[in-house]
């Protein structure tokens, strides 16, 4: 007779709820950080050619060689540099997280930060350590560098820029915590298309420095491609921990297509940028209403009874994140994303339409 799954599952995944998404049918949405403009036309018939032609009977290329090409330099990534591929950079947080995790290890991150961190760390059995940003959400560098001596961390994810938060942390203060860190510094750079600001080029000066990048945020979500960056004595051991046709063969295909003609990309970013600071200015005029700066695709916010704000909005039928209650520095907090400037314009008419 099997027995009760509850006695057999590890005790940190029993007290976990699945990790949700919102339902989005019908809605304005604007609740994922993803980009809301689709492919051009001429990319999307290429793919359709190509698609029909690709051997799926056979396995993926397992090294992606031909991809990994076209990232190194669409990405400027630095030859001496190592690459490992995941499906999107959650995976390649779990790759990490199992390669780092021997008995006892432990992961630190800030707080709040990006939630995978934290999540996948019990996932594969680490212990998380999460350090309080600074009330204006800055790193408490000192109290970060005090929990590296105290606690050895295999393992330290940085997002810069942070989500939820949006803000860049300051760079002379991430160095420092390179310097201390015993173990790997990831930087997750999942936004890098919108903060212009990146440590790719510093990839020579640590060994322990790691760099997370990922497709999702620029336009490929549903693709699912993420990327680490850094020194091959680190990443040859992550490598093992790959499965070995983790990026299928269509991820493959499509996203070598797609870098070919990345001017689209970064044409596509730039409007993303520049509607941030429209919607950022249309918020600020709002009264009651606090509006944290922001270098990535979305904005947080802060207004009175966000809970009531969020779900009058989603009456409206425009979905965004309600933050309120997932750490006490987001205190009625609300990040939207940014998107179409007709997508911001009914945000922002809902919006007015929400306050209290
Ligand atoms: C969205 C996000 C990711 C996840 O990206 P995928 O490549 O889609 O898995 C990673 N890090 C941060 C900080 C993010 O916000």
């Amino acid at each position: 007779m099997a027995r009760n799954p509850e006695e057999l599952i590890r005790d940190e995944l029993r007290e976990l709820t699945p990790y949700h998404v919102a339902d989005a049918a019908g809605m304005v949405k604007l609740d994922a950080m993803e980009n809301p403009y689709r492919l051009p036309e001429h990319v999307r018939e290429r793919i359709g050619c190509l698609a029909a032609e690709a051997e799926v009977n056979r396995y993926p290329d397992p090294a992606a060689s031909r991809l990994k090409g076209r990232l190194r330099t669409v990405l400027q990534i630095p030859a001496e540099a190592e690459l490992v591929l995941g499906n999107g950079s959650d995976e390649i947080i779990q790759m990490l997280m199992l390669a780092f995790g021997r008995p006892g290890a432990i992961v630190l991150g800030v707080e709040p930060s990006f939630v995978m961190f934290r999540l996948v760390a019990a996932f594969c059995g680490l212990r998380y350590v999460g350090v309080p940003l600074c009330s204006d959400f800055s790193l408490d560098t000192d109290r970060v560098l005090g929990v590296i001596r105290r606690d050895d961390p295999a393992l330290i994810f940085i997002a810069y820029p942070n989500n939820p938060t949006g803000n860049l942390f300051d760079r002379a203060s991430i160095e420092k915590i390179i310097e201390a860190a015993p173990g790997a510094v990831v930087i997750d750079e999942a936004y890098n298309a919108f903060a212009e600001r990146s440590f790719m080029d510093a990839l020579g000066r640590w060994s322990n420095l790691l760099v997370m990048r990922t497709l999702s945020k620029s336009g490929l979500a549903g693709l699912r491609l993420g990327l680490l960056a850094g020194s091959p004595a680190w990443l040859r051991h992550i490598e093992k921990v790959r499965l070995p046709y983790n990026v299928g063969m269509l991820t493959q295909l499509v996203a070598e297509e797609v870098l070919e003609h990345d001017a689209f990309l970064l044409e596509q970013a730039a409007a993303i940028r520049s509607e941030r600071g429209r919607l950022r200015e249309a918020l600020d005029t709002f009264p009651g209403v606090e509006v944290f700066p922001s270098n990535a695709n979305f904005i947080l916010f802060r207004t009175a009874g966000a809970q009531q704000v969020f779900d009058r909005l989603k009456s409206r039928r425009v979905l965004i994140k309600n933050l309120h209650g997932s750490n006490p520095a987001l205190e009625n907090c609300l990040r939207v994303t940014v998107g179409t400037p007709a997508e911001n314009d009914l945000f922002l008419d809902a919006l007015r339409h929400s306050l209290a």
